[in-house]
């Protein structure tokens, strides 16, 4: 295969239309995929960057039935919200399409019509619960019922959420239907399978061998496993109302499942794409000189190396794909990304909180993209990349140059005049970049590839640090000139060479230094003069030339402020809040062994405890014992020895000087040989977090006073 082809196929997963995307998508998949394509557009390759929406599969149905609403509102609703996104975060998609599009439908059928014909499906009749009342199959998600291993009541058909167990739908006792919640009857249903095991040796060797040395590990490692544990035939249809129906006789009511007909989506992206273009699509998946890239993440692997390349090699007019280059997962603040427990930074939300900071989210998600491992996402360290990166090594270089240039020279840039031994060592160092960035793009190494980067920002500061224009300027003009020139070339190559990662930066700098990248990315035109491309950076001699007229500074990049950041995990909090009052309110209305409230008291009673504000003095822990610790209090009456059950949620030293609600007259009574006198009055949090009851002043608190619910410890 050629290892620099002209043609480029690159397609980014198809998002599934049951929700919005989040940071784990961007930096999984979209990123990596548009540095990539954008990358090889500069390089003057021919590219198709093709993407859609994933419209079908029964979670779009229940989605839909949950919210009352069509199939179609759902996947209208979403497909807007993600394309409206990428659009925002500049993934220079040339074509994003839908699934639900006529030519995807019949590009879809026409892919199964190919294969049926030439005998590449095997067929079963296997049984299938059906609802009567609504004449419908039902998907194992429709069946509701008793799981047989723990004896929950609402395990779906294909997995009981309440113990884990992977289920069929045939397993539940006394299944009914999500439908009509009628008891569904088994009724015999034809479907079509693809019998995987027939191209277990062309995977192997394709796969094991072939790409032994260019596929990532992490993804050689999945095709390994899958392939060593035996193919098996897989379901191509299924009996379902949403979806592509099966083009052949007797296939009434069935539909292609989502897993066959969702890949076929990257081909009938690319015919709309080429119909609009005037080109041929079927150079870009069937000349085997068109090197074709999927950019997935994990849980794609399966489906992208294994189940699509059985289909093409199938179909058997299409090429495979050169490269699979699957990440893994980011996390966000420790946790796992979620988006039933809304734990995750929506890209709309994001950009109503940071406007036109696109570039900031995608430098972060590329400096930690979870390329060999899961990685975490933090705020702090959003923070941190931007004003220790992004504003004090790159915006601080470009800003320094245009204000010098501006002041010096009225936005020329100036005639140098003979070059030292330092100013061509810059030079030099300046033209081996864009071959070391361009090998780590290649190896799809971005995190690598943004790092080197950001060393070309690196050389100019020391360049200026070294050099000193502003003292120069005062005692050798000439010398001031021809550092400005050598620090507008880096300038000017630092516009190129970021147009990849930081699409928008790259946009307003050159707009600042006047010039355009070459072949032409942007959408303004105008009188620029200066084109530069990719490769002009190493073999040019000089980017911008002597009496070249810049633009006005723009603010590249601006300080993100610690209130910002707080704002942004206040918010995670508060998700974490809400989910932890759900699920316990979900575990008192499902668990009976919730405390029942005790025997109603006479105000008498209540009246008789003796409530003081005290402050704690002295804490130290019980020896050998994992939870006392033993406390000296000041209740206004006197000090007095509390010994309190709180040592596994409190340090002794986190607590001195801690203002506290006492029961001061509760019988004393000895815990390991110590009297305690009274007793510390603690409660929970939301969070289920033991915390004080908390007396607001240091007056001391009247009997009413005590807060409602509070626990005694
Ligand atoms: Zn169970």
């Amino acid at each position: 295969m050629d290892q620099n082809p002209n043609r480029y196929t690159i397609t980014a997963a198809l998002p599934y239309t049951n929700g919005p995307v989040h940071i784990g998508h961007l930096a999984g998949v979209y990123v990596p995929a548009d540095i990539y394509a954008r990358y090889q557009r500069l390089q003057n390759k021919d590219v198709a960057f093709i993407c859609g929406s994933d419209e079908h599969g029964v979670a779009i149905t229940l989605k839909a039935k949950k919210e009352g609403i069509t199939p179609q509102e759902v996947v209208d609703k979403y497909h807007t919200i993600i394309k409206k996104s990428f659009e925002d975060f500049g993934i220079s998609f040339d074509n994003y399409s839908r699934t639900s599009a006529e030519i995807h439908h019949k590009t879809a059928s026409e892919f199964f019509k190919k294969m049926y014909d030439a005998g590449q499906f095997i067929e079963e009749i296997t049984e299938q619960l059906f609802d009567e009342e609504a004449n419908q199959f039902l998907a194992d998600r429709f069946v509701i019922g008793t799981c047989p291993k723990c004896g929950h009541e609402e395990a779906y058909g294909d997995q009981c959420e309440n113990c884990g167990t992977s289920l069929n739908a045939t397993d539940l006792i006394n299944p009914r239907s999500v439908i009509s919640g009628n008891k569904p009857v088994l009724k015999k249903t034809k479907h079509w399978f693809l019998p995987l095991d027939r191209y277990e040796d062309f995977l192997r060797e394709w796969i094991l061998v072939d790409h032994k040395k260019d596929w990532k590990t992490n993804v050689l490692g999945q095709c390994k496993s899958w392939i060593d544990d035996g193919l098996r035939p897989r379901a191509v249809t299924r009996d379902l109302d949403w979806g592509i129906p099966v083009p052949v006789e007797g296939a009434d009511g069935k539909v292609l499942y989502v897993w066959f007909d969702a890949p076929i989506g990257y081909i009938s992206s690319t015919k709309e794409w080429a119909a609009r273009e005037d080109k041929n699509w079927e150079d870009y998946w069937k000349d085997k000189n068109t090197k074709l890239l999927h950019f997935i993440g994990k849980d794609n692997i399966v489906f992208h190396c294994i189940i699509f390349p059985a289909m093409l090699k199938a179909e058997g007019s299409y090429i495979l794909p050169e490269n699979v280059p699957a990440n893994e997962f980011l996390n966000l603040e420790g946790n796992k990304i979620s988006t039933s427990k809304n734990w995750a930074v929506w890209l709309h939300e994001y950009l109503e909180d940071f406007p036109n900071q696109q570039d900031v989210l995608r430098y972060t998600l590329t400096a930690n993209a979870p390329e060999t491992k899961d990685n975490d996402f933090t705020w702090a360290d959003f923070q941190a990349r931007n004003n220790n990166e992004l504003v004090a090594i790159f915006g601080n270089f470009i800003n320094r140059v245009m204000v010098l240039t501006d002041k010096y020279y009225e936005e020329i840039i100036p005639e140098p005049a003979t070059l030292s031994e330092i100013d061509e060592q810059t030079l030099n160092e300046l033209k081996a970049y864009p071959t070391v960035i361009a090998s780590s793009i290649e190896r799809y190494r971005f995190r690598e590839a943004q790092a080197e980067l950001m060393n070309v920002a690196r050389l100019g500061n020391k360049y200026l640090a070294d050099e000193e224009p502003w003292k120069t300027i005062k005692t050798d003009e000439e010398r001031t000139k021809t550092v400005m020139y050598i620090a507008l070339q880096i300038a000017s190559a630092l516009a190129i060479l970021s147009e990849p990662f930081l699409p928008f930066t790259s946009e307003k700098l050159k707009n600042m230094l006047n010039v355009r990248s070459s072949p032409s990315t942007a959408l303004r035109t105008g009188s620029v003069e200066t084109s530069l491309g990719w490769n002009d950076v190493s073999s040019k001699s000089e980017l911008l030339k002597p009496g070249h007229k810049i633009n006005k500074a723009e603010l590249l990049f601006s300080k993100i402020e610690d209130e910002q950041v707080e704002k942004q995990l206040d918010k995670l909090k508060q998700t974490k809040m809400d989910n932890s009052t759900n699920n316990n309110e979900i575990a008192s209305a499902k668990n009976s062994q919730v405390t029942p409230q005790k025997e109603t008291i006479q105000y008498d009673d209540f009246a008789k405890l003796d409530m003081r504000v005290g402050t704690i003095i002295e804490a130290e822990k019980m020896p050998k014992a994992d939870k006392l610790l033993v406390l000296k209090v000041d209740t206004g009456l006197d000090v007095r020895t509390i010994v309190s059950g709180i040592a596994e949620s409190f340090k002794p030293e986190e607590i001195i000087g801690k203002k506290v609600t006492v029961l001061a007259n509760l019988a004393p009574r000895k815990l390991r040989g110590v009297e305690s006198q009274g007793m510390i009055l603690m409660t929970e949090n939301t969070e289920g977090k033991l915390v004080f009851v908390n007396p607001d002043t240091s007056a001391p608190l009247s009997a009413n006073g005590v807060e409602n619910g509070a626990t005694i410890n």
